[in-house]
């Protein structure tokens, strides 16, 4: 490939000329000719507004086909693109512009006085909209600007990205992405999902995480396909988008809400070739119930902010439940034992810290060397923080992060080990199992469930249920009942909001 990952996008696009590439459900839609042109005039803009090679360009707006320009444009012009959660509050994002020091801050129009007051406490010197009218817009830079169509010489080490992490362990690390991470992971991913010109891709996923970001978007940028870009996951606009699309990407809740639907059938989902499922784990429940119904087993895929994708279920191939597959080509992982400090593999089937490397391996956290150099280690493996095991299929199978681990009494407890027992319950939806801290056991296990409407399961049941299948020091020490767990954009579980939650229950008994 192309050491600039935007060289050979630039070539895809010109090649692609008149065909679709970018539709929303109220009939926006962009030609690559015509994304081509309005990237290069946004691409001028960001030149004028001072914009160099390697400068940040920090981006907090709603998701529309512009962003997708405006990526493109920051990456013409040598740029490093910084997205934000568009759920981060004012305080969150003086953080991060903090962090990152960028050149240029693009906001919401509502959000332009509260991104100036930020910027000038935090230093960044230009802070723009990217709506169409109003005072201080991008847009206003754009139609002054000469358009730039030439792409400024990056090499394959240079900064892409950097793109903070979902700060679900803790608080959120800005995670180095190279030309070089970004263009060889599209460029397997398009080739183990076999992406073609002929793909339509449903994408509802949100653009500041690399799964909707450098999974979706990218892929379809190297293969030249069309992206369906919806605001957000919406079931209508999904259903609507189905009979005329052939892949759709998406995170375990997509699923479990498709499947309360009634019109997911064999028949919508006909034209489709592709589901896919990352970012959280998908139950064996959803994946054969999705199966059942539409005759399409889901591919599980496993990847994350610093590696991009990691491993994925065959295209052709038994699509496994429960696990999330084989390395992608040029991807290589080891499990060791996060105790012995060695990282040398554990033999096979043992559980333990899933290593990897290879050319999707960031190149470090943005400004904090001191973490970079513990979790990224001198072969070139990252230590991620994921327990899993490689089955004797070769497929692996994610176990849990170990900050969820649970030790009590001296023994490990994986929670979803629990959860499965728990989740296949008559009247259970789901549950989180978690350590707090207990006088006695170091940490006490503790269930929270979440009943279906009118189930009548009782705290008693569960154990009852559990000490059938479970050694004794498995089994919750409480269960606790409630309406939803907490779950992030991307369907994952909040466990440090659980924990932090109940942390007080056995200590106050
Ligand atoms: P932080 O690193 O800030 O705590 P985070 O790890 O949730 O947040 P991301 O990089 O967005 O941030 O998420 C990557 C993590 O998501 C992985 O380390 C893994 O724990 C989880 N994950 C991704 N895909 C899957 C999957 N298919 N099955 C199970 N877990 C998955
Ligand atoms: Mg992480």
């Amino acid at each position: 490939m192309n050491h600039n990952l935007f060289a050979t996008f630039d070539a895809k696009m010109r090649a692609r000329g008149g065909s679709n590439f970018i539709t929303t459900p109220d009939g926006k839609t962009y030609s690559y000719a015509e994304a081509l042109a309005t990237s290069e005039r946004i691409a001028g803009a960001l030149k004028a507004l001072g914009v160099e090679p390697g400068d940040r360009v920090a981006v907090q707006v709603d998701k529309s086909p512009e962003v997708i320009l405006l990526y493109l444009a920051c990456l013409r012009v040598g740029g490093v693109y910084l997205p934000l959660n568009t759920g981060y509050t004012a305080e969150e994002v003086g953080y991060f512009l903090g962090d990152a020091e960028p050149a240029l801050f693009v906001c919401r129009p509502e959000a332009l006085a509260d991104a100036q007051a930020i910027a000038d406490k935090t230093g960044c010197p230009c802070v723009k909209t990217l709506g169409t009218d109003a005072d201080g817009s991008l847009m206003e830079e754009v139609a002054r600007a000469e358009p730039y169509s030439g792409i400024e010489p990056r090499g394959e080490d240079d900064l892409a990205a950097i793109l903070y992490t979902s700060g679900t362990t803790g608080r959120s690390k800005g995670a180095m992405l190279t030309h070089r991470n970004l263009g060889s992971n599209c460029e397997s991913l398009a080739e183990a999902w076999r992406f073609t010109d002929a793909d339509r891709l449903i994408h509802a996923l949100p653009i500041f995480h690399t799964h909707g970001l450098f999974v979706a978007c990218n892929v379809i940028l190297i293969s030249g396909g069309r992206l369906y870009f919806m605001p957000k996951f919406d079931i209508d606009q999904i259903i609507e988008a189905m009979p005329d699309g052939t892949a759709l990407m998406g995170v375990p809740t997509f699923y479990t809400r498709l499947l309360q639907d009634d019109r997911l059938t064999p028949e919508l989902t006909r034209n489709m070739r592709l589901f896919t499922s990352g970012s959280a784990p998908l139950t064996a429940e959803t994946h054969q119930k999705f199966q059942q119904r539409t005759g399409h087993a889901i591919l599980e895929r496993y990847g994350m902010t610093e590696t991009n994708m990691n491993t994925s279920n065959p295209y052709d191939g038994p699509r496994i439940a429960g696990t999330v597959g084989m390395p992608l080509p040029g991807v290589r992982i080891r499990i060791t034992d996060p105790e012995s400090g060695t990282h040398e593999p554990l033999p096979q089937g043992e559980i333990g810290m899933l290593e990897v490397s290879g050319p999707n391996v960031f190149k470090g956290y943005w400004r904090m060397p001191e973490k970079t150099r513990a979790e990224l280690l001198d072969d070139g493996y990252f230590v991620t923080g994921d327990l899993a095991l490689i089955d004797d299929r070769g497929y692996v199978q994610i176990v849990g992060r170990d900050k969820d681990l649970v030790i009590s009494g001296g023994f490990n407890v994986y929670p979803k080990e629990v959860e499965q027992v728990i989740d296949e319950m008559d009247g259970v939806v789901e549950s989180a199992v978690i350590g707090v801290p207990h006088p006695d056991f170091g940490e006490g296990v503790t269930a929270v469930v979440v009943l279906e409407p009118n189930a009548s399961v009782s705290e008693a049941d569960v154990i009852r249920n559990l000490s059938g299948h479970l050694a004794k020091y498995k089994l919750p020490k409480l269960v606790f009942f409630v309406d939803a767990l907490p779950r992030n954009t991307m369907g994952k579980v909040q466990k440090k909001q659980l924990r932090d939650e109940y942390k007080d229950i056995y200590t106050n008994a």
